[in-house]
This record gives C-alpha cells, sequence and structure tokens, in this order.
C-alpha cells in the first residue's frame, strides 16, 4: 500500500505546504490529502477591502475542490481529534491514517469569553467583515475605534493599517469631517513591536491623517450600554463603532491533547524543523504555532514554513533529506489608504539571540506604486495555493 500524507486546513500553510510537497512526491505511491473545515480558502489579507466595499467575497476565495486539478485529495470536514500513537486523524466521527501529518488549522475565534464582544464588529473573518462593511457603508458622523482583546491576533500591523484605510474611504466620501478615527492598542507605539524604523513612519502617517492613537490601552471589557472601551486599569475610550479583534485561540482538538500541544496550549513546534517535540512524523505550522515558536501570525511566516516543510515531508517520504532551510523573512505590504507600503523584516536573530528588541526591519517605501503590491499577491496566492505554477 502506498504512503498518505494528511494536511490539515487548507490556508496560508496548508495549502501551500500540501501543493509543494505534491510536487516532490511520486503521484502513483503517495496520495496527499487535504481536509479543511469550511471547504475553502481565503486570501484574508483582503478582509480589510471587503470590509470597505473593495472587493466581494468570491473574488478572494477559492474552493478546495481545485486541489483535484493537482492531484492532492481534497476532503471537507472537521478534525475533532489526532491521535499520534496509531497514526490517525478524526473528521466527522471517521478515522483517517496517515503517515506524516502537517496541521495547520489556523486559530480559534472565541468572542464569548470576552465581557461586551457582541457590542463589537470586526474584519477577521469574511462573515464578519460582510457585517462591518453594512455598518460602516452606513456611518455617517462619530468615533471608530479599532483595538485588539488579546496580545496575539492575525496581521499585527492591521489596526494601524485599517484606520489609513478608514480615514481615505471617509475622505471619499467627503465625510471625513464628521468621523474621527482612534486606535487602542497594548503596544506603547504604533507598530512598536518592529522597531522605530517602522514605528516612526507609521506614528508621523497617522498624524498626519489627524488619527488618535492610544498607546498602552490593554482592553478589559466592552460596555455597549455606555459606548467605552474599559482597559485594564479602568481607563476608558468612547466609541459609536467599535472594531476589535475577536479572542484568538488555539483550537480545542490541539489544546486538549499534550501529545501536541505546547504548555500555553498551542500547536507544538520549532523552528528548526516545525516538527511536533513528541512526534517526528507531525509538522506543525502557520498561526496555530506562533505563540509557541514566538512569531506573529502573518501568511508570510506561514508560506515559508510551508517551504520547509514540504522538503523535509519528502526527505521523510522518500529517504532523502535536501531541507529547504526556514527563511525567517516578513513581509507587509500594507494598503495605507492613499498609497501602499512595504516593510521588510527579518526576524532570525530575533528568533535566535535572547534579548534582541526587534526584529531587523526596513521600509521599502510608500507610495502608489505600491499598493499595487497588495493587489498583484492577491492573484498570485489564489492562483498558487492549490498548486499554480510557482507551487
Ligand atoms: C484582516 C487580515 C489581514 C491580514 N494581512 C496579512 C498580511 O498583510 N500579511 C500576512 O503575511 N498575513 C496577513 N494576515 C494573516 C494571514 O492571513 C494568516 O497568518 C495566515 O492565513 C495563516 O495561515 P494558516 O495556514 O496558519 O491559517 P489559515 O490561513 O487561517 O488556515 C487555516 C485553515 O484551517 C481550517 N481549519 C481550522 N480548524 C480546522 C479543523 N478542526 N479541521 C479542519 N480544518 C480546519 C480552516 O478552515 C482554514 O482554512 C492577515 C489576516 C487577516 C485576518
Amino acid at each position: 500500500m502506498g504512503k498518505r500524507v494528511v494536511v490539515v486546513g487548507a490556508g496560508a500553510g496548508g495549502g501551500l505546504a500540501a501543493s509543494r510537497i505534491r510536487k516532490l512526491l511520486p503521484v502513483d505511491s503517495v496520495e496527499v490529502m487535504v481536509i479543511d473545515k469550511y471547504g475553502r480558502t481565503d486570501f484574508q489579507p483582503s478582509y480589510t477591502l471587503v470590509a470597505l466595499g473593495n472587493r466581494q467575497p468570491h473574488q478572494i476565495s477559492t474552493g478546495i475542490e481545485n486541489f483535484a486539478r493537482t492531484g492532492i485529495k481534497p476532503v471537507r470536514g472537521e478534525v475533532t481529534a489526532v491521535d499520534p500513537k496509531e497514526r490517525t486523524v478524526t473528521v466527522s466521527g471517521q478515522k483517517i491514517q496517515y503517515d506524516v501529518l502537517v496541521l495547520s488549522p489556523g486559530v480559534k475565534f472565541d468572542p464569548a469569553s470576552f465581557p461586551g464582544y457582541e457590542n463589537a464588529y470586526h474584519f477577521w473573518d469574511m462573515e464578519s467583515a460582510m457585517k462591518l462593511r453594512e455598518k460602516v457603508a452606513g456611518f455617517r458622523s462619530g468615533k471608530i475605534v479599532i483595538s485588539v482583546t488579546t496580545q496575539v491576533y492575525k496581521c499585527p500591523p492591521v489596526p494601524w493599517e485599517m484606520a489609513l484605510m478608514l480615514d481615505d474611504y471617509f475622505r471619499m466620501k467627503g465625510i471625513r469631517r464628521n468621523v474621527s478615527i482612534t486606535v487602542a492598542h497594548w503596544a506603547p507605539r504604533p507598530m512598536a513591536m518592529f522597531g522605530p524604523v517602522i514605528s516612526d513612519p507609521m506614528t508621523e502617517w497617522l498624524s498626519e491623517r489627524n488619527i488618535e492613537v492610544v498607546n498602552g490601552f490593554r482592553l478589559a471589557r466592552i460596555d455597549g450600554g455606555s459606548r467605552k472601551l474599559i482597559g485594564e486599569s479602568g481607563e476608558t475610550v468612547d466609541y459609536d463603532l467599535a472594531i476589535v479583534a475577536p479572542p484568538h485561540r488555539p483550537h480545542d482538538f490541539i489544546s486538549q491533547n499534550p501529545d501536541i500541544a505546547s504548555p500555553n496550549g498551542w500547536l507544538d513546534s520549532n523552528i528548526r524543523d516545525f516538527r511536533t517535540s513528541k512526534f517526528d512524523d507531525i509538522y506543525g505550522i502557520g498561526d496555530a504555532i506562533a505563540p509557541s515558536i514566538g512569531l506573529g501570525m502573518a501568511g508570510v511566516f506561514a508560506h515559508f514554513q510551508a517551504d520547509t516543510v514540504a522538503s523535509l515531508v519528502a526527505g521523510d517520504i522518500l529517504g532523502s533529506y535536501s531541507p529547504v532551510p526556514y527563511n525567517t523573512v516578513g513581509l507587509c505590504a500594507a494598503d495605507t489608504g492613499d498609497a501602499g507600503w512595504i516593510a521588510y523584516c527579518d526576524f532570525r536573530k530575533k528568533l535566535t539571540v535572547p534579548n534582541t528588541p526587534f526584529p531587523d526591519c526596513r521600509s521599502m517605501g510608500r507610495n502608489r506604486l505600491m499598493k499595487m503590491a497588495h493587489a498583484i499577491y492577491e492573484k498570485y496566492f489564489l492562483a498558487n495555493i492549490y498548486g499554480g505554477w510557482y507551487s
């Protein structure tokens, strides 16, 4: 009987890992299967554009049936358990055997766990972006506040990026003077986690655009009655529209399984070979491992992790060993309203040398041409995630 590689999650990490693995292994003797709960892959960076009406959901999404084109077996279903000793995953009550398992299930949103969250809107998934779109479209005047509920959330720069996009949106509508925009965030300065090279220009752009920042604000609860965000020390920020990242948590099938979870409950992994510490035949990549390895949640990290893992999986199955070293670079192509901005950061030192405060970052420029980079990458992602010319 041939071997089977099972990939859980068809997102930025899992989708690409499956495509690369498929290309590296013989089709007749190795089956590559991808299991995904929703049966589709979204280009998540464009949720901001969906929320502002610049994209329709179908333009930034593709269905996993397209995997079949490249000889990958797509399965729509939710993985509820992993048994590393038996080498099985449970999907809709059925056990599926694997020889190698790659886990890239991203995160679980847990809005019910946050006091008052029902009063907030967000753009961290497609359905919520569509609800926010309706709200923003009808917003004529008042105060919009962007905040986050947990230290980790997908795409660390996006609260400030969205503030600049909203500024542009209301300018274009001619009602910017009636709308105030605030970012209330736990960081000591806008994008402080990337160091002054990135934080300084972002702070300047926000100030130029009359966007208020409340730094060091750790949101504790949302009071819908008085329309206030309430911080951990009791400080308050008034809002008319609260856009707040929901709590990001590990999936239950991971956090409740000590065979594959780190002590923090997130998926166990490491930046050398992305294997779990207890089981050599299980790899973990993407957002699900971000808190375990000390990186933020970004598709670009998942992408390069998929490259490395695909080469290692091919080595496991074929018996050869020619790993692609992990590329620790993160690129952020941000839409900042009137212009685009690309920031380049290498996290190697930050990940390997203790007490390194920031990644090595540089700004690649902010102009209208850079704005096209987001759109170009969106098309590239959707064309390649299921095995296009590059993957
Ligand atoms: C608004 C926004 C803007 C962003 N902007 C950027 C950006 O500019 N640059 C950047 O690099 N990153 C950005 N990101 C982050 C990026 O999209 C994620 O980091 C990336 O998608 C993570 O990839 P992943 O494979 O770990 O998880 P995901 O892409 O989330 O994929 C996880 C998949 O697993 C499936 N799944 C979950 N649980 C199960 C289960 N139990 N069984 C089966 N399937 C399951 C899900 O259906 C999903 O398809 C942004 C994200 C958002 C929300």
